[in-house]
């Protein structure tokens, strides 16, 4: 058996991540692990996945809590390799709570959004990016618009069963907060979704885009754009995220909050915590040599206390919860409480952080300056001492 499932056998629940890496095109700034789809690979890689995911229905007793489906474009498969896709799952689509799958608009049909339905998905997450053709075109987003409004069409109907979610871009040198506010009006004049994440976007070294774009707008779209949403009526619960009442992403929250999850596919990580630290399994960005060798193609990582409690920090300051300081004394310590509570005062004393009870959590000045504060976290943390034989609770 891998020894990832081994080392997850005492892990009685986690959540469940899976990789498609296929897309009809590759958009000018994609940096995520996929590629243009090929039938033969598709076939290929969808056999080898299947596997994978019987290997790991046998070998976890556990409960899978939340399930996602993503990529790349996972409806890009077709509907045949989509429909075995959900055979080889639906022993998790029958155990998670939450049961996510993302796609781009184009890909998805009546026929498509029925079988996801009937197969027990409960999310349904669409890369709109954005309505203006100007947009797209600067930033070489693949699709045709025409295929976001059908799209958008279709989930209006879905939306009544499932929690629907659109992915927006905002910050694009040469665009302005008004260019990002006729985007969510738009989208939400189309399809009243639960959810919308706004995401920056991040012109990674090697793309197509950054040949011709500069690496950032000089504009702050951020403020304004989340005061937007949230006058919508979309609580801000992470930096990116936002949602109407009872449509959180639990799957994403599980990764915030240091929860085990499982990645099976190409590129798919897996982190599973552990007394002392966690452990983090990678498999490589190879899709040929995922078919070829399944979950095996992948790196371990140990990560040590101090480690970890730098990736506890930076995911809870993303977070509208925050830090729990009563957490982190559970977790790393109370020389670690202490000393978070410190540096929290500080940013406090700033004007960047405000705290309820025993949680510190960043105002909307903070999470502009998220990077520095962060790194004021990380260098900081290195004078602190951890005792990695703590009786920690995970
Ligand atoms: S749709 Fe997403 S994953 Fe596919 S090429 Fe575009 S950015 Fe990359």
């Amino acid at each position: 058996m891998l020894r990832l499932y081994r080392l997850a056998e005492d892990i009685p629940a986690c959540s469940l991540y899976v990789h498609i890496p296929f897309c009809a095109k590759r958009c000018d700034y994609c940096g995520f692990c996929s590629e243009v789809m090929r039938p033969k690979t598709a076939d290929i890689y969808a056999g080898t996945l299947s596997r994978e995911l019987n290997a790991l229905q046998s070998s976890y007793h556990g409960r899978i809590t939340t399930l996602f489906v993503g990529g790349g474009n996972p409806l890009s498969l077709g509907p045949d390799r989509l429909a075995r896709l959900c055979d080889s799952l639906s022993w998790a689509l029958d155990a998670a709570a939450e049961s996510t799958i993302e796609f781009n608009p184009e890909s998805l049909d009546e026929k498509t959004a029925d079988l996801l339905l009937s197969r027990g998905f409960t999310r349904f997450s669409v890369g709109v990016q954005s309505f203006s053709s100007r947009m797209r075109d600067a930033i070489g987003r693949k699709g045709s618009l025409e295929g976001v409004y059908r799209s958008l069409e279709i989930l209006k109907e879905s939306a009544v069963s499932v929690s629907v979610n659109a992915d927006l871009m905002t910050s694009v040198p040469g665009f302005t907060f008004y260019d990002t506010r006729r985007d969510i009006d738009e989208l939400l004049k189309r399809c009243p979704v639960h959810h919308i994440s706004l995401y920056d976007l991040m012109i990674e070294e090697g793309t197509l885009l950054s040949k011709r774009m500069p690496a950032e707008s000089d504009e702050d779209m951020l403020s304004p754009s989340w005061a937007y949403l949230q006058s919508a009526g979309y609580c801000q619960y992470e930096l990116s995220n936002f949602s109407l009442p009872g449509h959180q992403c639990a799957h994403n929250k599980a990764y915030w909050s240091q929860k085990p999850y499982l990645g099976i596919g190409v590129s798919a990580v897996s982190t599973l915590p552990v007394r002392g630290g966690a452990i983090r399994y990678a498999v490589l960005p190879d899709t040929d040599g995922f078919s070829r060798s399944g979950m095996a193609l992948g790196e371990f990582e140990e990560l040590d206390m101090r480690t970890w409690f730098k990736e506890h920090l930076m995911l809870a300051l993303r977070t509208a919860e925050g830090i729990s300081l009563e957490n982190v004394r559970k977790k790393f310590g109370d020389d670690a409480a202490a000393w978070t509570a410190d540096v929290c005062s500080a940013w406090t004393a700033r004007g960047c952080m405000d705290c309820r009870e025993d949680t510190r959590f960043l105002l909307p000045e903070g999470m502009l300056i998220m990077n520095t504060i962060t790194t004021d976290f990380f260098l900081k943390s290195d004078a602190l001492a951890f005792d990695p034989s703590l009786d920690s609770e995970f």
